[in-house]
């Protein structure tokens, strides 16, 4: 634009220099034209005058002459450069070749030199008898134009003067050229108006052309991509040309076009997802990748019994009011798996991760929340279940099995003793017989209530099967065991039952005291102890390896 502005400006500026020159060339030749048909005509009337043999009248034509604007100097001069008609030397001259007093001389004399003899242009004028033009400065500084014209001696004249000399004089008429170059000038200064117009409309011009050609499409392009930038893909750019601009455009358009369909599908996929998100039964919370909370489910709320915007003002960190553990969580890696927390009344299983992107940079993280309370619950009920009888309560045979296999271990590595004690309801084929069934159960309900209620925390309470109970007593020697099995016989024997009583026998057998290799042996031990005491007469405990009393007897 600049080197174009430029061009046109120097193309400008030299066509205005040339028509200038021109201009000023043709005006001095056309002055100089006039003012030489001026000279030319002032000699003839000169001449003329002079011929009539008015010399007197010739001066005084002169002098005339010299008023006229256009001239600033008119004389008339011998080939000598001494002014005519100021002194009586061509009047005695001319007197004494006609030999008569035919010219009166002057009263008064003067001598005045215009130019040296010498001078050069007079000396070409003398020479080549034409008129020499020169151009010269007066003495305000201003510029002339002067005319050095040869008189010729023509036939008129010789009477008077003589045919030696081909040239009489020379008239010597300077003109000032200030009008001219004022009026120069005045025509360079309105060139230069009208070049500065011209300047001024072309780029004027240009610069609307521009405007409406280029700036304009580059700002609506410029606009639309600053729209998009700022995520509103709604405007096309109006395609106006098939030049670059235009093309520009419409590669833009299409550009724009292909992103409102990816926007419009990722934002369909977004709006499915956030569907899924806040309809799904799961709590998730999302944050950014500065750690601002950017998504909220309603189960979120609800598992955390806090609103949407508490969570996000607290930060993903709080919800389970615990900062640290969640920080932890969101350091360890994917396949560390969620973890359980009790949060309130309810057991929730948290999944926190980090998000990265594929460069590896964090995008965000999340917190999944599920609720597993009644999972927790049934797991736990099943898990007692399994373990409990269930018409008494107390731990089932497979769970006895278990940890006695357990306890046994324990007592073997710490050297600690373990008791069993075993104990079976007597005669209770008979009492069913008697009383039913269901009064049955009811006695073995009471029965293990009580078995239960006698033991220590750490002792274990277990249906063996039937109507026989196994106690296990970590820790507990023989001695203990003992004592308490004969506390659980006699709370048995007292209680009453609708009015009715039970007793039980009670085996009990101890390691190390007693020589078993293996828990079963134990209990093999307790058994042989409870047939003991059945052998005894029911209704007694026994220690396993110790004589019963019908033994003594016999
Ligand atoms: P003993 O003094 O020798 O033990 O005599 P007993 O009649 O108790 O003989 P045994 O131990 O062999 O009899 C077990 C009886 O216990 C048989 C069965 O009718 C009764 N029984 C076993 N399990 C249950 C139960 O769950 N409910 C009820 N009501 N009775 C049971
Ligand atoms: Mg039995
Ligand atoms: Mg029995």
């Amino acid at each position: 634009m600049v080197v174009v502005g430029v061009a046109v400006a120097a193309g400008l500026v030299a066509t205005a220099a040339f028509y200038t020159t021109h201009q000023e060339r043709s005006v001095l030749a056309q002055n100089e034209r006039t003012m030489r048909k001026l000279t030319e005509s002032v000699i003839e009337g000169l001449q003329s005058v002079m011929l009539a043999g008015s010399a007197d009248i010739a001066q005084g034509y002169a002098d005339r002459l010299k008023r006229v604007p256009e001239i600033d100097d008119f004389r008339v001069m011998r080939i000598t450069g001494i002014e005519a008609f100021r002194d009586n030397s061509t009047i005695e001259e001319v007197n004494e070749r006609r030999g008569e007093e035919a010219f009166l001389p002057r009263e008064e004399e003067r001598v005045v030199r215009i130019l040296e003899a010498e001078d050069a242009a007079l000396k070409t004028v003398l020479e080549t008898r034409r008129i020499v033009t020169l151009y010269g400065e007066d003495e305000r500084g201003e510029q002339t134009l002067t005319f050095l014209s040869p008189i010729l001696n023509q036939d008129p004249c010789h009477k008077c003067h003589g045919s030696a000399k081909p040239v009489r004089g020379v008239l010597k008429l300077t003109t000032s050229l200030a009008q001219v170059q004022r009026d120069i000038l005045q025509a360079r200064q309105d060139s230069l108006l009208v070049l500065a117009m011209a300047l001024m409309g072309t780029m004027l011009l240009t610069g609307y052309m521009m405007g409406r050609s280029v700036v304009k499409p580059i700002e609506q392009v410029t606009r639309a991509m600053s729209r998009a930038s700022t995520g509103d893909l709604a405007h096309d750019v109006p395609v106006k040309s098939g030049d670059e601009l235009g093309r520009m455009a419409q590669s833009f358009n299409v550009m724009t076009s292909e992103l409102r369909s990816t926007y419009d599908g990722l934002r369909r996929e977004q709006d499915k997802l956030t569907t899924i998100i806040r309809s799904a039964g799961e709590g998730i919370v999302l944050t950014d990748g500065e750690g601002r909370v950017v998504l909220v489910n309603p189960a979120a709320e609800r598992l955390l019994g806090k609103s949407a915007e508490q969570i996000a003002g607290d930060g993903l960190e709080q919800i389970l009011d615990d900062p640290e553990q969640m920080r932890a969580w969101l350091e360890r890696s994917d396949a560390d798996g969620p973890a359980t927390v009790t949060f309130g009344d309810r057991v929730l299983q948290v999944f926190a991760s980090t998000i990265h992107a594929s460069e590896g940079h964090v995008v965000g993280s999340a917190a999944l929340l599920r609720d597993v309370t009644e999972e927790k619950r049934l797991e736990e009920e099943l898990r007692r279940l399994s373990t409990t009888d269930g018409l008494t309560g107390l731990y089932n045979r497979r769970h006895l099995d278990a940890t006695l296999e357990t306890e046994w271990h324990r007592a073997m590595r710490t050297h600690e003793p373990l008791s069993v004690l075993m104990f079976d309801v007597d005669h209770f084929k008979k009492f069913n017989d008697t009383h039913g069934h269901d009064q049955g159960d009811r006695v073995l309900q009471t029965v293990a209530r009580l078995f239960h209620d006698h033991l220590r925390r750490h002792d274990i309470a277990c249906r063996y099967g039937g109507e026989e109970f196994l106690g296990i007593l970590p820790a507990t020697p023989s001695s203990g065991a003992m004592a308490v099995a004969e506390r659980i016989r006699r709370a048995i024997e007292s209680a009453e039952v609708d009015g009715l009583r039970v007793t039980v026998s009670i085996g009990v057998a101890c390691v190390p005291e007693m020589a078993a290799g293996t828990p079963s042996e134990m209990v093999e031990l307790a058994d042989a102890a409870l047939y003991e005491a059945k052998r005894s007469g029911r209704n007694q405990v026994r220690l396993a390896g110790t004589p019963g009393d019908a033994d003594r007897a016999s």
